[in-house]
């Protein structure tokens, strides 16, 4: 199982971390020991001292592709979900001075927070999609699939022509703006409209 993410998909959120709009999507990676497992505990890493939550959607793929056409993509996934891509935001900004990779700033152990699954059909993907961050019950982040720069086909479409992708592969689609800071006992809650994806204490 792979996990991609999508940065600067949402130009409020680009223009918020002062970076370009890009003209294609940027993409990166996770490895599978990112992803929270159930009934796991969150704990803050050790090695950030600015840890940032980013709410996305979160699509899970059906049926092995490669080179898909963006008129095809949505025959490849299934089901949307919502989840944090937690971020050591003072290590990203680190690397991101140097050049250097994001991995450390990213895809360590249990930094992908992923809600229950709901069954995609033409009558939600034809509507926006509304989604949500609380943090300690406050609303943070909200998102609107209509505001992504790259749209779900757009983004497989061009994952699909560097990577497979296969069955039970997750596609975590870019955060809007309000990502923020977490510390040490916040709740966080995702909604996908005014349902309740996932809930998270940070230990
Ligand atoms: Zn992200």
């Amino acid at each position: 199982m792979k996990i991609f993410c999508v940065g600067r998909n949402y130009a409020e959120h680009a223009k918020e971390l002062g970076n370009e709009i890009p003209e294609e999507p940027v993409i990166f990676m996770k490895p599978k020991s990112a992803l929270l497992q159930a009934n796991t505990p969150f704990y803050y890493p050790e090695f950030s001292n600015e840890l940032h939550y980013e709410v996305e959607l979160v699509l899970r793929i059906s049926k092995n592709g490669k080179y898909i056409q963006e008129q095809q993509a949505d025959k490849y996934y299934d089901a949307i979900s919502v989840g944090i891509d937690f971020t050591a935001r003072d290590i990203q900004a680190e690397l991101k001075k140097k050049g250097l990779p994001w991995e450390k700033a990213k895809a360590w152990d249990n930094s992908a927070i992923l809600g229950k699954w709901i069954e995609l059909n033409p009558t939600i993907l034809n509507h926006p999609i509304h989604f949500s961050l609380l943090q300690n019950g406050n609303i943070v982040q909200s998102g609107d699939s209509t505001h992504m720069i790259f749209s779900f086909n757009k983004i497989i479409a061009n994952i699909s022509n560097y990577f497979s992708l296969n069955i039970g592969d997750l596609i975590y689609t870019g955060t809007p703006s309000g990502v923020g800071e977490c510390v040490t006992g916040d709740l966080l809650e995702g909604y996908l409209e005014k349902e309740k994806m996932f809930d998270l204490i940070i230990k």
